[in-house]
């Protein structure tokens, strides 16, 4: 597998997926400024040393905070791990909370995985419209954007007059099982495509640049869902 992280844009990078880290896992990024590193997702929960391992290569410190765009278990599997090993701050939306903290195996996804999930408790929740503080005046911004499940959320920043866009399961699936609603998914997207992000770091299909191609793919997605 490939062990070195891949640099997206200034401070932004790939630290986690299943060419590098573990099948299982959903592509993991950092985006780190002079305050704050923000591992987004964390795989699915065997590989997440190895995560820390390139985040350690990326940046040379450990992720301050670990956001959670949902609670699947490719995404969030290995919280409490990172919990353990970094004591950074674990954040997620209330929605997806539960899920967590119950260790919920079929909202998680961890029965399709065929992985435990371990608990894990947030440290805080956030909402739609909060934002991190990375250093200086570098931000970054949460959307919540449900439809994959109810309390999916998308981060954004601008880096060197880029806009960087992180879109976890942008694309679904949707199931009853995740609580899905394609109809809030469709206006969600419309608040991604408002962004009109340079780079789309998405969690199963890699990186989508420049603006244009950022567009196609996520309109494509509405398309394959028309009338769903
Ligand atoms: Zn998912």
């Amino acid at each position: 597998m490939k062990a070195e992280p891949t640099r997206l844009a200034d401070g932004v990078f790939m630290v986690g997926g299943p060419d590098m880290t573990d099948p299982r896992d959903c592509l993991c990024y950092l985006v780190a400024g002079g305050e704050a590193r923000v591992l987004i997702d964390c795989g699915a929960g065997p590989s997440a040393a190895n995560i820390l391992d390139l985040v350690d290569q990326a940046v040379g410190r450990p992720p301050t905070h670990l956001l959670i765009t949902h609670a699947h278990i490719d995404h969030a599997g290995g919280a409490a791990e990172i919990k353990d090993l970094t004591g950074c701050q674990v954040l997620i939306h209330a929605e997806e909370a539960g899920v967590l903290a119950e260790g919920d195996a079929q909202r998680s996804a961890a029965t399709w995985y065929g992985l435990p999930l371990r608990r894990i408790t947030a440290d805080r929740l956030v909402a739609g419209g909060d934002a991190l503080g990375l250093g200086g005046e570098a931000r970054l911004h949460i959307i919540h954007t449900p439809g994959h499940t109810p309390g999916s959320i998308c981060a954004w920043c601008d880096v060197g007059g880029q806009r960087v866009l992180f879109g976890q399961d942008v694309h679904g699936p949707f199931s009853p099982g995740f609580n899905s609603d394609i109809a809030q998914w469709r206006s969600s997207m419309e608040v991604l495509l408002n962004l009109e992000a340079d780079i789309l770091a998405e969690g199963h299909y890699g990186i989508f640049k420049p603006a244009e191609e950022v567009g196609a793919f996520i309109r494509a997605q509405l398309r394959q869902h028309q009338g769903a």
